[in-house]
């Protein structure tokens, strides 16, 4: 295994977010099971105030419907509901199964660089599913998370 004194200052950032993302991914874990245990209906708790106070939607209405159907395996109504939550989930699982072959086969190195276009990529799913929401229910009606 390299030590960690031979990283350059981008390895150990990459290195850094490899182990923030497995504690991630072991935290959401426990949340899941927590939730599925004491068998909370999550879409019956979570409401968006934005939602109730305006009637439109928020950037992140339909979040929590996406990551449900993620999690039956429907994975088109997940996109539908909401596209950055499949975006980040498929981001996280290679970012992963990138570093733990890099922590496992070659010492530390190579883990997925960080570039900034995987979060402008981000910020445009989540600006663009927002903005394609509200013009359909404001210019034509269509309250598309009540008819999927
Ligand atoms: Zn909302």
């Amino acid at each position: 295994m390299l030590k960690e004194k031979y990283l350059n200052a981008d390895e150990k950032f990459e290195k850094l977010l490899y182990k923030t993302g497995m504690i991630i991914g072991v935290l959401l874990i426990v949340v899941l099971c927590i939730i599925e245990i004491l068998h909370i209906d999550v879409l019956h708790i979570v409401k968006c105030s934005f939602h109730t106070l305006t009637g439109l939607y928020c950037p992140g209405c339909g979040g929590t419907r996406a990551v449900v159907f993620l999690l039956k395996g429907d994975l088109l109504k997940s996109f539908l509901y909401h596209p950055f939550v499949l975006y980040c989930v498929v981001f996280y699982i290679l970012f992963m199964a990138k570093g733990t072959l890099a922590y496992i086969f070659n010492d530390g190195k190579g883990y997925m660089k960080f570039r900034m276009w995987y979060v402008y990529v981000g910020v445009a799913l989540l600006l663009g599913q927002f903005a394609v929401k509200n013009f359909l229910l404001i210019v034509c009606g269509i309250d598309i998370l009540k008819s999927l």
